[in-house]
């Protein structure tokens, strides 16, 4: 199953080049009042209404993929959480060019342990990113985005996978300098998650994945997720060694080698095997 947000919060799966409209399954998500929950209600109840979804996408009338403005596919996530230098050769590139290091020590993703990007730099393909500090280095990171689906803490990497909703294509837009990744990778429109969610049973290894991203049309990045360091189930283990992961959390789980600058005017495209692809402008 293909989720995507669209519109003005509308809800989708899409089939080939085709959205159908399931915003109505909405209507049978538990209501709340505040204090509302911090975590996504709408990715925790996924499997309760599949069922509903899948009735509504059988007798919706499809709209055209390209007519609708796809949003971050997770509404209300509670963390975004990033994966430092998780691959091998992005992070010998790292270690190799002080435009990315900055003279701060360049640890393994084994002694740095993860970041946490704001949940208000989250933005959908269909906006546009926003860059600022102008005047510094900006960067595009394709990665492979997972989706937890359950609540889960201290889950050992053999169990990991069961607590997934889904996966993504996300951006992790970077500015330079000295300062620490949760604040340069937090500004407004700085994560960027799409097209939709894959539900785990059309993508049952994360762990062989080309990823690809281009910038105006050059190619900038390309690997394969069989190169991450700490494999999505080892990055879940180890998050949830440290704390709890909640329905609608997300993981980064890191960039390959190839990241380069970002302008205004840019256009980035980034695509994940059995994903698919996502065309984002940078303004
Ligand atoms: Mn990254």
């Amino acid at each position: 199953m293909r989720l995507c947000r669209f519109g003005n919060g509308r809800l989708g799966i899409v089939e080939g080049q085709l959205v159908h409209d399931v915003t109505e399954a909405l209507d049978t998500l538990t209501s709340f009042r505040h204090p509302f929950p911090r975590h996504d209600v709408l990715i925790e109840q996924l499997d309760a209404l599949r069922p509903r979804i899948c009735d509504l996408a059988a007798t919706a009338p499809p709209l055209p993929l390209e007519s609708v403005v796809l949003m971050s596919p997770v509404a209300n996530p509670g963390k975004l959480i990033g994966a430092p230098a998780n691959y091998q050769r992005h992070y010998d590139e790292v270690v190799a060019d002080a435009e990315l290091h900055h003279q701060q020590r360049v640890a393994f993703i084994h002694t740095a342990g993860l970041f946490l990007k704001a949940t208000s730099s989250l933005i959908g393909p269909g906006e546009p990113i926003t860059l600022r500090k102008l005047d510094r280095r900006n960067d595009h990171e394709v990665e492979l985005a997972c989706v937890i689906g359950a609540r889960a803490s201290d889950v050992s990497r053999d169990d990991a996978l069961a607590y997934v909703a889904g996966y993504c294509i996300g951006l992790d837009i970077t500015i330079r300098g000295p300062e620490e990744r949760s604040l340069r990778k937090s500004a407004d429109g700085y994560s960027v998650l799409g097209p939709w969610l894959v539900t785990p049973e059309e993508l049952p290894d994360p762990g062989a994945l080309e990823l690809t991203l281009s910038v105006n049309g050059m190619r900038r990045q390309q690997s394969n997720t069989r190169e991450l360091i700490l494999g999505v189930a080892e990055l879940i283990e180890y998050a949830s060694s440290f704390y709890t992961l909640f329905p609608g959390d997300v993981i980064f789980t890191g960039t390959p080698e190839g990241v380069g600058p970002i302008r205004p005017g840019d256009v980035i495209e980034a695509a994940i095997d059995g994903i698919g692809s996502m065309t984002v402008q940078v303004t």
